[in-house]
């Protein structure tokens, strides 16, 4: 029987967010790519939360943006409503977040694919990896086509082996009722790696007509639209948004919960995947905050055109019957009709201690992995890695070494070195206290600190680095000339102080000083600025701001890095043989060998290994 067989230079196992992502930054590079997915109606869905964002979310999302990738014009195109989380505290935990309509985010991100010259989406089960002297050659589908490859990304999200469960009902699908995945995992344990099971949860859907609004709070977007985008401004998606309510579960939801505890799948241990911390099941809070009396619930919009409303807060496993009874004691849902059940799914996952900063695998050379599959769990997450295993798995191709973000240049390098090096028992949320450099790492400097490596490795084409290269300048320029403004302490400015409230100068004092103090900012001290360059970006005047006002914090954290990127300097050999160095503890030893670091700062970060060992280790290498 002929079997079909197809030459790539890469193949992308998956087009959620994180194959997407993967697949247009390899194609994108230049390389003949093919992305698979188990339904071409399902490409980048989102099958829970219908927004893009939130608390360091926002911050990856601009990252991805900063060095070429996709999510972030994808959201502009798509988004129903939009908020700057946060606003009234720090820029470091500004976070933006927007509602999507579901629909057209699918549908807008398949365009952009089909668009790709080359870029080849196929509909098909990717049942096996072939694998020959531990180096990818290429995958096999369930139909027995083979496709020969020089790199793979594997992005299989919540697919593998998955189960959607809740009460005693169990269909062995994958979200949403599409298709599971359930061959690769078999091969890719014959080709020696570990798989695990994960679990997450989605809340049920309710249908907009049946819901009482006036029982809730409203919850509007902001006024002013920040761009997800640095391609683009306010004025180029601006439009009108949709608003989302906001209630709450109270005892009598809770009592429900615990009288019928026992059904939980969750409680009775049927669900054996581990599920997150960070995003906890309904059943989770009530049992665990038993002091708690009712918990936040954000009723949101899945899109323009359709009715359904997504129940943010209330993910769940309990049997039907126990959801139609919980979710009718909410204030404003006493007679909701539920479109879609809450459910649980479980999914074979990889844990990521077995691959390299890269995301390529340790043991197989050329097969990267990224997104659900990693142990993270978010659209953002997923994104975040599936752009830099495409990136990588593309250099991989060119012979090119492999580009890593570290921790002080990205949350997208805290992210990956998270899951490289310290082994994550559950799923892997971002949060903003995961990163040291937070106020590095805003939302609004991503581009600062990216897009010079975008364009580098061509993602970022010459005209918007021309453009980015042109804000940078007026950015740093301003800064300058800001610093060497001398104002006097005349009359004239004495006044203006007093107007705002501000102390009088006893001394001529710079531009940056006056915008230095709480109660001033560069737009305010306009009227003692005559000189200053006409038609800067709000963006630029709000580098200026921030890069003046924090000037000091700023400074002490560069100090900080440049200690960290000392020992991230300090490379490790591939073949070290830990039993060799003296005095490291056993357990050192172990944790070492199993992650097998590539630099101190790597190896200073795995729990288990302690400064005394690092410190030994170093006596070794500088001695070697
Ligand atoms: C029920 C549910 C609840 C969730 N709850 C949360 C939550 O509360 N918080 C949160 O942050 N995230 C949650 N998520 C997770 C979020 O959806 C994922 O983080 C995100 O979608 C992961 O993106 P990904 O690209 O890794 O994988 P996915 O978006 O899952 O995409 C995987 C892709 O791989 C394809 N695929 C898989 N295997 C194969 C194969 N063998 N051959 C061909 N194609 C294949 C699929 O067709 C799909 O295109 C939830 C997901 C689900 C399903």
């Amino acid at each position: 029987m002929a079997v079909v067989e197809e030459y790539y230079d890469v193949v992308v196992v998956g087009a959620g967010h994180a194959g997407c992502e993967a697949a247009l930054a390899a194609a994108r590079m230049g390389l003949k790519t093919i992305v698979f997915t188990v339904s071409m109606d399902s490409i980048a869905l989102m099958p829970c939360n219908p927004n893009v964002g939130g608390s360091s979310k926002g911050h990856l999302v601009r990252e991805i943006d900063a060095l070429g990738g996709e999510m972030g014009k994808n959201i502009d195109k798509t988004y129903i409503q939009s908020k700057m989380l946060n606003a009234s505290k720090g820029p470091a935990v500004h976070s933006l977040r927007a509602q999507a309509d579901k629909v057209e985010y699918t549908k807008q991100m398949r365009l952009t694919m089909q668009k790709e010259e080359n870029l080849t989406i196929r509909q098909a089960e990717v049942s096996e990896l072939i694998i020959e002297n531990d180096v990818l050659t290429g995958v096999k589908t369930f139909s027995g086509a083979i496709y020969h490859a020089r790199a793979a990304v594997l992005c299989t999200g919540t697919y593998l082996k998955a189960r959607c469960i809740y009460g005693d009902v169990v269909n062995h699908t994958g979200p949403n009722g599409l298709q599971a995945a359930n061959h690769l995992s078999e091969s890719m344990k014959e080709n020696g790696i570990y798989i695990r099971r994960f679990k997450t949860g989605t809340p049920a859907r309710l249908d907009k007509k049946s819901i009482d609004f006036s029982k809730m709070e409203e919850q509007k977007g902001d006024e002013h639209i920040v761009p997800f985008s640095f391609t683009n401004t306010e004025e180029d998606i601006k439009r009108e948004q949709i608003s989302c309510w906001l209630t709450y579960t109270n005892e009598k939801t809770h009592d429900i919960i615990k009288a019928n505890i026992d059904r939980s799948p969750l409680y009775s241990g049927f669900i054996e995947g581990t599920g997150p911390r960070y995003c906890p099941s309904i059943e989770d809070k009530v049992m665990k905050f038993p002091d708690k009396n009712r918990h936040q619930l954000f009723i949101e919009p899945e899109g323009e055109f359709t009715n359904e409303m997504y129940m943010g807060g209330m993910s769940s496993s309990l049997p039907e019957d126990v959801q139609y009874e919980m979710i009718r004691t909410v204030p404003g849902l006493e007679n909701v009709i539920i479109t879609r059940n809450a459910y649980a799914i479980e999914y074979d996952c990889i844990s990521a201690i077995d691959l390299k900063p890269s995301l390529e695998f340790k043991k197989v050379s050329g097969l990267f992995s990224a997104g659900q599959i990693n142990g993270s769990s978010g659209y953002e997450e997923a994104a975040a890695q599936g752009i830099m295993a495409g990136i990588n798995a593309a250099r991989k191709v060119k012979g090119e070494e492999p580009v890593v973000i570290d921790r002080s240049e990205g949350y997208i390098g805290v992210l990956i070195d998270d899951l490289v090096t310290k082994e994550t028992a559950e799923p892997y949320r971002m949060m903003t206290s995961r990163s040291e450099y937070r106020l590095l790492l805003r939302q609004d400097n991503a581009d600062l600190r990216l897009t010079d490596i975008g364009h580098e490795i061509g993602l970022i084409d010459e005209e918007r680095y021309a453009k980015f290269c042109e804000k940078r300048e007026q950015i740093n320029s301003e800064i300058e000339r800001l610093n060497s403004v001398m104002i006097g302490a005349n009359r004239n400015t004495q006044e203006f102080l007093l107007s705002h409230e501000s102390s009088e100068l006893k001394t001529a004092a710079s531009l940056s000083e006056l915008i230095r103090r709480p109660e001033l900012s560069y737009e305010m001290v306009a009227p003692l600025d005559p000189e200053r360059p006409e038609g800067l970006s709000s963006e630029v005047m709000n580098q200026i701001n921030i890069s003046i006002k924090y000037e000091g914090y700023i400074v002490r954290q560069k100090q900080q890095v440049e200690h960290f990127k000392k020992l991230e300097k300090r490379r490790i050999p591939a073949d070290i043989n830990y039993d060799e160095v003296h005095n490291l503890r056993k357990e050192a030893i172990q944790k070492l060998k199993m992650v097998k670091p590539e630099s101190i700062g790597q190896a200073s970060r795995i729990s288990g290994v302690s400064p005394a060992d690092i410190s030994v280790l170093m006596v070794y290498l500088s001695a070697k």
